[in-house]
C-alpha cells in the first residue's frame, strides 16, 4: 500500500459512517421523544406544528441528513413504529 492510500484510508476509519436518514410518520407519532432523548447524534427535534393527533411529532433535522449513522435506535425506541431507517 503506497502513502498516500495509507492515507486515505486512516481518515476514512476516522470519519464515522454516514449514509443513512429516517423517516418518521408525523400522524403516528405520539410525542414520547425517546427518539429525540437517545439519537446519539442528536438529530431529532420536536416539531413546531402537531400532528392530526394534536401531539407535536418528533422531526429529524433534514440539514443533518449525512450525519445519520443508520444505528436504528430512534427506531427500536419508538414505541409507535413511527420511525423508518432508510440505508
Ligand atoms: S438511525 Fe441512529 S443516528 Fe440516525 S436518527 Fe436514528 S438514532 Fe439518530
Ligand atoms: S419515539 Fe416515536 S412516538 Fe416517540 S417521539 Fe419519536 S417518533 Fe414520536
Amino acid at each position: 500500500m503506497n502513502k498516500k492510500s495509507a492515507e486515505a484510508e486512516s481518515t476514512e476509519k476516522k470519519k464515522p459512517k454516514a449514509m443513512a436518514k429516517i423517516v418518521i410518520d408525523r400522524d403516528r407519532c405520539k410525542g414520547c421523544y425517546f427518539c429525540v432523548k437517545f439519537c446519539p447524534r442528536e438529530l431529532i427535534v420536536i416539531s413546531e406544528e402537531h400532528n392530526k393527533q394534536g401531539y407535536f411529532p418528533a422531526e429529524f433535522i433534514e440539514e443533518k441528513e449525512g450525519e445519520c449513522t443508520g444505528c436504528k435506535t430512534c427506531a427500536i425506541m419508538c414505541p409507535d413504529t413511527a420511525i423508518e431507517v432508510l440505508k
